[in-house]
């Protein structure tokens, strides 16, 4: 699934303080400024810069494209036959490489759609829910197997109604129409796909008491407005449909009857009816062709300028005359979910680095996740190829592939509950990457403390199209896009500040949140961006693919190098490459914008104690930052590093608050969360955040000294290193 937003909100910081960052980025500077690498001592840097040059010359751009092919071979929906061959695929694939091999089975309630009617029946009969049209130079969107567009996690249902059309479907637009005088009770309610998570579309449009909602992809935001469309360009054509999950994730991802729990044959289940995550009203998504007929029968007042989408009409708010039968027919079931993991085996297998992509698509996903696969693959194939020469890895290397990430994060989320003490025992880090490449542009979101790692690692690959390194064409490109950001929403973001490329904050939408959110694994997610309209289509297949998202597969063998880069720094580091003092100054920002945002309602004292315990975290970090530095010349005794590394990859832990947020315990994560009504986007800060947007004193204080807390128990972990290190050096003598 993967949607990256830039959530300009949240990335505000005070001038002041940008001032202050710019000035400790220039006196810090990295190991790589000399020569280093962050993490190794300088007398393995050698051999660590020649195993990754090793490593980076094994992805192959020919073996890449034959992965994707075999991948897109068929239609490859979660719950189906098909997703167990592809995961058997998988499985067998790894093992030729030299991993241990398995698949994990889990069994979640999935439906599959029987019956779905769309018609307009008022003013006049006309049958909906058209299917996307068969193109002829691409066979493949002629399959039989193609399933219909569909909703996932949409309740069955019957209902007639006039329509309203709500723009976006956001918060903002009922407020819109209720104060235009329209009532959308009862009605049948048409949102255009954009700016949020769809299930956040449908928990809204039931929590406004509409009776159905239709969504529907709007030429404006994805197709011939932005350019060519398909089989002539990479946009949606008017038939192109974005199926996809309804699935609250923003509750809990995972499946719904399992909340915390792996979703095992006997684990025990909630009633549907009880499940928190399962959507309310029946939801389906139609083609801009189909909208176009509804749409145009809407009367009422027309609509403000900026909810007028690209379709050669008029748009009106309505209801008037029209009036649409929906009858949606789901075929709820336990079905089982295949879950690939691989393993090859470190000289320690008490630590683990965590790779992972999902491997279920809506149809062929050539992008999505095809491309991130395909790429993986890759990855996994040089890592063998490593070990088959005679080289062990110091820590294991564990890469997942899941299944049913689509319908909600089913097969992450169910394996981390599965394995949750374990993992926050042994991962160092989970990487994650979904929409692998749609084009030639890169971008990562990170927990603040793995931002310079990735960047450092980008540094090291060389882009296709620029032949610069892939950071320097992420910078130029990044810090462009970040120009066309209205002064007034960019005010001084981190990445402005310093001008180094920008690494987004890490949200939801991927396979990484059961990871981070849950489990409090510091965790990265990439990929190469370009023009792509047809997210979830049956259009996003391999034809697509070798005409516009990557013709050469160039950009597949390039991600596979920096993702082989990143796994083996990770594994092979003396110390890990944890920037802490980094993470605590974007807390002690992120902490000062949000006491000004309570100035507003007088509530600002709630939050000093946090911006105290902000500035106290800096200091552990610092101190425990510099004592590793003080040990950072010559290679540790092994136990002593393993100990140190254990609590420094544990800080991300120690943020983690039991009970989780308010309302939605799932999230354990105070720093870091999707929003309530975003869904994708992260919201730093969550629980103090969403109490300041509904002006809630009582519970601001609470969520601010939640935080406070969290930040003296990541601080206690950072003096623990601190200590561990400083015993270190003296037990060397230095
Ligand atoms: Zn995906």
């Amino acid at each position: 699934m993967r949607k990256m937003k830039l959530d300009l909100a949240n990335r505000r910081i005070a001038p002041a303080a940008a001032v202050a960052l710019v000035l400790i980025l220039a006196a810090g500077g990295s190991a790589e400024d000399s020569g280093g690498i962050t993490g190794f001592a300088p007398s393995r840097v050698a051999a660590e810069r020649q195993l990754e040059q090793k490593l980076r010359a094994i992805p192959d751009a020919a073996r890449a494209e034959a992965n994707l092919r075999h991948l897109t071979s068929e239609p490859h929906l979660a719950g189906t036959d098909a997703s167990r061959r592809v995961a058997e695929w998988l499985r067998d694939q790894y093992r030729s490489f030299g991993f241990d091999a398995e698949i994990v089975t889990f069994s979640a309630w999935l439906p599959m759609p029987r019956q779905i009617t769309l018609e307009l029946t008022r003013p006049t009969q006309k049958t909906l829910a058209t299917p996307e049209d068969a193109i002829d130079v691409d066979k493949d969107t002629a399959d039989k197997r193609i399933v219909p567009a569909f909703n996932r996690y949409s309740p069955s249902g019957e209902v007639t109604a006039p329509v309203v059309y709500v723009n976006y479907g956001m918060a903002d637009d009922y407020r819109a129409l209720a104060s235009a005088g329209v009532h959308v009770e009862g009605k049948i309610v048409l949102a255009r796909y954009g700016k949020s998570y769809r299930g956040v579309k449908a928990k809204l449009a039931d929590e406004h008491k509409a009776a159905a909602l239709i969504l529907y992809s709007d030429p404006k935001d994805d197709g011939a407005p932005q350019g060519d469309t398909f089989p002539n360009g990479p946009w949606r054509p008017l038939s192109g449909i974005q199926r996809g999950s309804i699935i609250y994730t923003e509750i809990y991802p995972g499946d719904p009857l399992t909340p915390g729990v792996a979703a095992t044959a006997n684990a025990k289940r909630l009633a549907p009816a009880d499940a928190a995550s399962l959507p309310r009203i029946p939801t389906m998504p139609i083609n801009a062709q189909d909208a176009a007929v509804i749409l145009g029968n809407l009367t009422g007042e027309t609509v403000p300028a900026d909810w007028q989408g690209g379709l050669p009409l008029t748009y009106h708010f309505g209801p008037g005359d029209a009036e649409v039968h929906m009858k949606l027919v789901m075929d709820y079931q336990q079905r089982p979910i295949y879950d690939v993991i691989a393993k090859l085996r470190g000289a320690s297998d008490n630590e683990w680095v965590v790779l992972g992509n999902h491997h279920d698509a809506w149809v062929y996903g050539a992008a999505d996740p095809g491309s991130g696969t395909a790429t993986m693959l890759e990855t996994g194939r040089a890592l063998g190829e490593l070990a088959r020469s005679g080289w062990r890895p110091r820590r294991t290397i564990v890469i997942c592939h899941w299944d049913g990430e689509e319908p909600g994060l089913i097969g992450s989320t169910e394996w981390v509950e599965q394995n949750a003490t374990e993992l926050q025992a042994k991962v160092v880090a989970y990487i994650n990457t979904d929409v692998g490449v749609t084009g030639p542009n890169f971008s990562a979101g990170a927990t603040p403390s793995l931002k310079e790692f990735i960047r450092d690692a980008t540094r090291e690959v060389e882009d296709p199209r620029t032949g610069h390194t892939v950071y320097e064409a992420w910078r130029e490109h990044g810090l462009a896009a970040q120009s066309d950001i209205p002064a007034s929403a960019r005010q001084a973001a981190v990445a402005d500040a310093s001008g180094e490329a920008p690494v987004d904050a890490i949200g939801s939408g991927s396979d990484y949140s059961a990871f981070l959110d849950h489990a409090g694994i510091p965790s990265i997610d990439m990929g190469f961006n370009g023009p792509y309209g047809v997210y979830h289509s049956a259009y996003d297949d391999f034809y697509w693919m070798k005409h516009f998202g990557d013709p050469k597969f160039a950009y597949h063998a390039t991600l596979a190098k920096i993702i082989g880069t990143i796994a083996l720094r990770l594994d092979q580091a003396d110390i890990l490459p944890f920037d802490y003092p980094a993470y605590a100054l974007e807390l002690e920002h992120l902490t000062t914008d949000r006491i000004r945002r309570a100035t507003r309602d007088g509530d600002e004292q709630a939050l000093e104690p946090a911006l105290d315990g902000a500035a106290k975290l800096s200091i552990s970090a610092k101190n425990a930052s510099d004592a590793l530095e003080a040990i950072s010349g010559a290679p540790l005794d092994p136990a002593k590093a393993a100990q140190i590394n254990r609590a420094l990859a544990s800080v991300e832990q120690a943020f983690l608050v039991p009970e989780g947020l308010v309302g939605r315990p799932w999230f354990k994560h105070p720093l870091y969360a999707p929003g309530t009504y975003t869904g994708y986007a992260a919201v730093a800060l969550p629980g103090v955040t969403e109490a300041l947007d509904r002006h809630d004193s009582a519970t601001l204080k609470r969520e601010a000294d939640a935080l406070t807390a969290a930040y003296a128990r990541a601080a206690a972990k950072l003096d623990e290193v601190a200590r561990l290190a400083q015993a270190a050096a003296s037990a060397a003598g230095q």
